[in-house]
């Protein structure tokens, strides 16, 4: 059983991963309109990801005999000016995640529930990922700048990732 305090930040670190997911459909969107599917499709797969992250929290808490409480959403941003900026604000979006994910495994810490630790550790290696995928990739948009041919080779590049469902059936996790 675990605490309402730690139940209370499980549940709002769950909206932080199904906002992700919402906001990275909506950057998904964005890349389509732009005539990028590749950036499109790696977006969506993304969004996919984060639902996963999600639904795990939504087994933890389950599993522990707490209460889910799914919260509100606020409506991610429609429009953006560049794809270098939805790359930017993924980046700096997965930066606030690392750091709400860090305060929720600290007070996991404060409060000896260690059986949360040891389930948010896969978060912690989780974050490591997600900033240095989603940062080069900003880095990369913003070395192609206007350059047309080097952003279509990247979203033929980009395009190769598998969707996050298919990842799902080949990793359990
Ligand atoms: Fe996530």
């Amino acid at each position: 059983m675990m605490s309402k305090t730690m139940q209370d930040a499980l549940n709002e670190q769950m909206k932080h991963e199904f906002y992700s997911s919402y906001l990275y459909l909506s950057m998904s969107a964005y890349c389509d309109r732009a005539n990028l599917p590749g950036l499109a499709r790696w977006m969506r797969a993304q969004a996919q990801e984060e639902t996963k992250h999600a639904m795990k929290i939504f087994d933890h808490v389950l599993d522990r005999g707490g209460r889910v409480e799914l919260r509100e959403l606020g409506p991610p941003p429609v429009d953006f000016s560049s794809p270098k900026d939805v790359f930017d604000q993924a980046h700096k979006h997965e930066q606030q995640v690392t750091a709400s994910i860090n305060k929720v495994y600290g007070l996991a810490v404060d409060e000896r529930d260690f059986a949360s630790t040891v389930f948010l550790d896969w978060f912690v290696r989780e974050q490591v990922e997600e900033e240095k995928t989603s940062g080069l990739l900003a880095e990369q948009l913003r070395m192609v700048g206007e350059d047309r041919p080097g952003l279509l080779m990247l979203d033929r590049e980009l395009g190769q990732r598998k969707s996050g469902a298919a990842e799902a059936t080949s990793d359990p996790t």
